[in-house]
């Protein structure tokens, strides 16, 4: 069959809750992807910030294979060694207290949301706790996840949300603090926000939010479901602010590409919140998802992810920077390590499209932003067929 008739039989059978490209993969090599009709295609999506290892890593496709013939799930009703290593890690790379493996980003939010809240009950006994989160933020699509995203076009149809979630305006800590009351119990941001455009937490706005949650004994939850797993040239975005929150979501990278998430609590969270009965998954944690993660973080560590990150993330920056001054359809561009964005005075849906005609895979965040987050692993040479590709799409 044809890319085309298959495409048409996806529409016939798939509920159409996105509006995707035309293409079907086949395959991935290294940061390159393969239609079903051999087109190649420079990939500076990565899955949407998943796929940091690059395609076909021999030590992470190995130990998925090597997991498979052993055992693949087992529910958390027993132990997995997978598992405990991954946890050890993670924690190792956090500091992080105690981990709970989800399924996914929106999973591990949910998580953290009930561990803010069995928290604040367990101090009052109230059941009216409020959460403040940011605007133009995105924490997922399930109930819990969908009520701190701040894009009401996503709720409004779904309405009502679980209720007593205020919103505030990212790094503008009066809003913040306009919005506590004695019943929050609560605050909830991405160290770096993604979907909402690439947009940092300013040093100001996270030192700011960090001291008030010490003063009143509210929770920072920080989303690092994109901007970590060294996304930003740190392990976890927060880690470059010298502040830590209490609680914390992963997934994308976590996992590269085997469904995964988690949430971390830090200690006083981790001793007074969620207990034996308060929370569960079936899949979550299971060893093929285990031994992603494991794998994953030894892989980090032997090909030095953070210096690649770091490095071309740096080259990323000075070429985008390039560009964005001598173009005048583009007017910011931000972000850090392998998580940028150029927002343009125009749409950008038509130059994506014209970069994947001509075999290059970028995303946007929003109608006019197009959004970097390509596989950690890429080069400096990546980097300049990346940027030849796309001034030639813009022009
Ligand atoms: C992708 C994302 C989520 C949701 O993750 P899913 O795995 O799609 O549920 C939540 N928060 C942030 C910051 C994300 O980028």
């Amino acid at each position: 069959m044809s890319m085309k008739e298959y495409i048409d039989e996806a529409e016939s059978v798939l509920l159409h809750t996105y509006n995707r490209y035309q293409i079907v993969f086949d395959k991935g090599d290294g940061v390159y992807l393969y239609d079903l009709e051999g087109k190649k295609y420079l990939d500076f999506c990565a899955g949407i910030a998943v796929f940091a290892l690059g395609y076909q890593n021999k030590a992470y496709n190995d130990a998925l294979k090597g997991q498979i013939d052993k055992i693949i799930h087992t529910s958390n009703y027993y132990y997995n060694v997978p598992a405990i290593e991954a946890a050890k890690g993670l924690l190792e790379a956090s500091k992080m207290d105690r981990v709970f493996f989800t399924n996914s980003g929106a999973e591990a939010v949910e998580g953290a949301i009930k561990a803010a809240r069995k928290y604040a009950y367990l101090k009052d006994g109230c059941k009216d706790h409020e959460i403040i989160a940011m605007e133009h933020s995105f924490h997922g699509r399930t109930f819990g996840a969908l009520s701190v995203t701040g894009n009401p076009a996503y709720r409004e149809a779904f309405e009502p949300m679980i209720g007593n979630v205020k919103f505030a305006t990212m790094n503008d800590l009066e809003s913040v603090k306009a919005n506590i009351t004695d019943k929050t119990c609560a605050i909830i941001f991405e160290t770096v926000q993604g979907e909402g455009g690439i947009y940092p937490a300013t040093k100001e706005f996270m030192e700011g939010v960090k001291a008030l949650c010490e003063e009143k004994d509210i929770l920072l939850i920080l989303d690092e479901i994109q901007c970590g797993m060294g996304r930003t040239g740190y392990m976890y975005a927060w880690q470059k602010y010298g502040i830590k929150p209490d609680i914390m979501t992963s997934a994308k990278g976590l996992t590269c590409g085997v469904p995964g998430g988690a949430f971390f609590l830090g200690k006083k969270v981790a001793e007074n919140s969620l207990v034996a009965g308060d929370h569960g998954t079936t899949y979550g944690g299971n060893p093929l998802a285990g031994i992603a993660t494991k794998t994953v973080l030894d892989e980090y560590k032997r090909l030095n992810i953070l210096d690649n990150v770091n490095e071309v993330g740096q080259y990323l920056f000075d070429r985008l920077e390039e560009l964005a001054t001598s173009c005048d359809k583009i007017i910011a561009h931000r972000g850090v390590g392998l998580m940028q964005g150029l927002e343009f005075n125009v749409p950008v849906k038509d130059i994506i499209n014209s970069c994947i005609e001509n075999g290059l895979i970028l995303i946007n965040a929003g109608t006019n932003i197009i959004r970097f987050v390509p596989p950690l692993v890429i080069t400096k040479e990546d980097v300049d067929n990346m940027m030849n590709i796309l001034t030639k799409c813009i022009n």
